[in-house]
């Protein structure tokens, strides 16, 4: 058994174990394909009777080491990276429903989640119920049907910060014999281990703090190995059932802990094939090298900055998990102890319109459609991502027209807030 390190030992030498001679950095396999000596040798991989690469819209070495380091930093078995957050999402659900079945999902959770289950899994036969995680497990019960296949929600929920009561969902999740799919992406496993608690599957947009330079786009999927598909065999025949697409194979029966992992990638990958490039992985391994040390700073950060804007006279209100009145202060102690996120939002009096003045002035954080990287920066929902809706439609969307969403980066705190003073005061004029 090799020990168990830390996560700051493993983000550095998870992954990629050089050889005598081997390059101490991990080397990028670009290419598409893997070269065999002899006809059988090649037929066994197309069995999935020999481990090995053939072709990189399955699987990639680059692209293997960089799922398995994430893997290692979940704790989880295996893992499988996706050209993007939102393949990933998509593919830890359809790897387990069909038309047909139905999932339950939290309410509060990223914009383009909600869409690809609510709207493009419909289309697809899959229904999606949408949840309050906040509400008592006993008026969640209500939601799960027969066909339910699976729960999904995030742990810090982007943009509200809504932090997810982990146990409580779990929990409610297995007595109907079906996983709980987190998306950690805002909490990251620096502050959070969601299968700690319980959560069965973990999800990933990497192209957030996991890269933490926006230069990547990216996602991940990790198998805490822990969910007993047999158990529940009926519900999850892709699983248990023979591939008739791969000669028969059993995924539970050949690949024990890895079935779910394996028949991403054997099926979904083979089929849909949504490969992240070797070169984006590479990009992905650095960030991950430095990801603790980014994410302290973050959080250092971000709590900084949100003290700054609750003392202050224009704003009316802060979100952020990491103050002593926030709502969800009590479960970000109890889950994510050693800090929650670098996003914070919060609304100005001056409604709308200080909230227009107040982005167009600022001169170090930018207005970028992106969060947690390291560069500071803003987002008006009112104006961008919210914009088709009136301020009626808003407020019963959570967003108030005023309400800004922030994203601390890691430069030095002094001028972060300093920024924020100076825009502040010209919101007023
Ligand atoms: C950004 C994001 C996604 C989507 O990821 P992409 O990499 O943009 O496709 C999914 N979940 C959360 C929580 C996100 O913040």
């Amino acid at each position: 058994m090799s020990r168990e390190y830390r996560i700051e030992t493993k983000c550095i030498q998870s992954g990629w174990k050089p050889k005598k001679g081997e390059p101490r950095q991990m080397p990028i396999y670009q290419s598409t394909t893997f070269k065999y000596d002899t006809t059988d040798e090649m037929g066994r991989l197309f069995d999935l009777k020999d481990n090995g690469y053939f072709y990189t819209r399955c699987q990639n070495p680059t692209n293997d080491f960089v799922a398995a380091k994430i893997a290692d930093l979940e704790g989880g078995v295996a893992a499988v990276l996706t050209s993007s957050g939102q393949a990933a999402n998509f593919y830890a659900v359809f790897n387990i429903c069909e038309a047909g079945d139905h999932v339950i999902c939290a309410s509060a959770i990223y914009g383009g989640t909600l869409n690809v289950l609510g709207v493009t899994a419909k289309k697809m036969g899959i229904e999606c119920t949408f949840i309050d995680v906040d509400a008592p497990a006993e008026e969640l019960e209500k939601a799960f049907r027969p066909n339910t296949k699976a729960v999904v929600a995030e742990t810090i929920a982007n943009p509200s910060l809504v932090v997810l009561d982990i146990e409580k969902m779990a929990n409610l999740a297995h007595s109907h014999g079906v996983p709980l799919i987190v998306d950690n992406t805002f909490a990251t496993p620096v502050n959070c281990n969601p299968f700690q608690w319980g959560a069965d599957i973990i999800t990933h947009s990497t192209t957030k703090y996991m890269d933490g330079h926006a230069a990547q786009v990216g996602g991940a999927i990790v198998d805490s190995g822990n969910f007993d598909w047999e158990a529940h065999a009926e519900k999850f025949p892709g699983l248990t059932q023979p591939d008739e697409s791969y000669h028969g194979v059993v995924y539970t029966k050949q690949f024990g802990k890895a079935a779910y992992i394996t028949k991403i990638n054997a099926q979904l990958m083979r089929d849909l094939g949504s490969i992240p490039s070797p070169m984006n992985c590479f990009i992905l391994n650095l960030g991950l090298e430095s990801m603790v040390l980014r994410v302290e700073r973050h959080c250092y950060n971000a709590q900084k900055t949100a003290e700054y804007l609750e003392a202050h006279p224009l704003v009316s209100k802060v979100n952020y998990p990491g103050l002593p009145g926030d709502k969800y202060y009590e479960l970000a102690q109890k889950y994510m102890p050693k800090g929650t996120c670098g996003v914070i939002s919060f609304e100005l009096k001056g409604g709308r319109e200080a909230a227009v003045k107040f982005m167009d002035s600022l001169k170090l954080a930018s207005i970028v459609t992106h969060v947690a990287d390291a560069k500071t920066s803003v987002l008006h929902p009112a104006s961008h991502t919210h914009r088709q809706l009136n301020d009626e439609q808003l407020v019963a969307a959570g967003v108030s027209p005023g309400m800004i969403r922030l994203s601390v980066g890691i430069e030095h705190i002094e001028d972060i807030l300093e920024d924020l003073e100076q825009a502040l005061a010209a919101s007023e004029k």
